[in-house]
């Protein structure tokens, strides 16, 4: 049998960095198709129409080069094209990695397909994720995946005794697993830190009517250097997606509830920053934080930080704002856009109500006036002087 392997493409992950805040959308739950939860060295059958998937087998799951065996048989009279993409998740703070390769499968063909993995680093949350999509060309020979016809993650870390030795003690509260270190402040301070971040988990989960089953990993650095040591990412905050990674010291306490606003909100969809960021600064100001402490405005509420900033001249419009797809980098010009999207957020759903709020979460893109104004009912610039009416005398 010819080996038609075509093209290798390696792409690392890289936890994305900006100061304190932002979210990196990891499409775990984004699939079609089929889903086996993982377990070890399993065997399964699938039937596509055209594609039946006969074994998975993930390897010995060590540190280090893997290799995974999937069968797969054309059923079909014609060549058939099928992607294999393969991500490794070591877990915590450790970086992804993502490979994708391509074979073609020749009319009635059974194939097996050994592809190599790696973990440099592993953990008890570790995971392999195995997806495949058949790929459609355009015109211009641009390949796209879309949604793939199988997807399964397979668990690597659990009860596997070759995990990375880690420096932390842990504890599991309602909905976080915490780790932290021996003799940390972190340590001293961990029942405050579990109430008020379970109780922010519960707040949030009902204001946006989501559900999240799995603890959020919260990691506790004494210090930055220790943290740039441990995870080679600068700055006191940094989170992946669905992990929290914070500087924890008498100087430096981030916000319990900003991240994981953003965590549990990435159930309702991904959209413009100015409902995702607002959001997590609005409902961090509504639980009571100093929601813009790290943010450019200590011990002001979004609205009058928005106020005196518009006073100096220091102002984005809307229409401006819904077009950011990130807010935190300085071309965002975050000391101004955190406390405008979040103040428009407040007005959004004090004046339309939840529902429609979650509606706009899952659907407004950046930039989407059309989905915006017909979700509101109302121009941008209609909504907008709404706003700044309703903040001329708020607190
Ligand atoms: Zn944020």
């Amino acid at each position: 049998m010819i080996v038609s392997e075509i093209t290798r493409k390696r792409v690392e992950h890289r936890p994305l960095s900006h100061l304190h805040v932002f979210i990196q959308m990891f499409l775990l739950f984004v699939f079609i198709g089929y889903w086996f939860h993982g377990s070890l060295g399993l065997i399964q059958t699938l039937s596509q129409e055209s594609i039946k998937i006969e074994q998975l087998d993930p390897g010995p799951l060590h540190r280090g080069d893997n290799t995974t065996t999937l069968t797969v048989n054309n059923l079909t009279r014609s060549v058939i094209t099928i992607i294999l993409d393969l991500r490794t998740v070591p877990g915590l703070y450790f970086r992804n990695t993502q490979e994708q390769f391509i074979y073609m499968l020749q009319p009635g063909e059974k194939r097996i397909i050994r592809s190599q993995y790696h973990y440099d680093h592993l953990t008890a949350d570790g995971f392999l994720r195995v997806r495949l999509y058949y790929p459609s060309v355009s015109g211009a020979g641009v390949t796209t995946l879309g949604n793939p016809f199988f997807e399964k993650r397979v668990s690597v870390g659990a009860d596997n005794p070759d995990l990375d030795p880690l420096p932390f003690k842990i504890r599991e509260s309602s909905h976080y697993r915490i780790y932290y270190y021996p003799d940390s402040l972190a340590e001293h301070d961990l029942d405050k830190i579990i109430a008020s971040h379970d109780r922010g988990f519960e707040e949030i989960a009902t204001i946006l009517g989501v559900s999240y089953d799995r603890k959020i990993p919260l990691i506790y650095f004494p210090d930055e250097e220790t943290k740039v040591k441990e995870t080679g990412h600068h700055g006191a905050g940094l989170s992946t997606g669905s992990v929290i990674v914070e500087v924890y010291n008498q100087q430096v306490k981030l916000d319990p509830f900003h991240e994981t606003a953003h965590i549990l909100a990435a159930k309702l969809g991904d959209p413009a920053a100015l409902f995702n960021e607002g959001f997590a600064v609005y409902v961090s100001e509504t639980l009571g934080a100093d929601a813009l402490d790290e943010l450019g405005s200590p011990g002001k509420t979004c609205d009058s930080a928005v106020r005196e900033h518009r006073a100096k001249g220091d102002y984005i419009p809307l229409l401006q704002l819904l077009s950011f797809d990130d807010i935190g980098p300085n071309e965002s010009r975050p000391t101004i856009s955190y406390p405008e999207a979040c103040s428009v957020v407040r007005f959004l759903i004090a004046r339309y109500g939840m529902e429609r709020f979650r509606t706009g979460y899952s659907k407004v893109a950046a930039g989407d006036t059309k989905d915006f104004e017909s979700i509101y009912g109302a121009s941008i610039n209609e909504i907008e002087q709404a706003w700044l009416k309703s903040i001329a005398s708020t607190k």
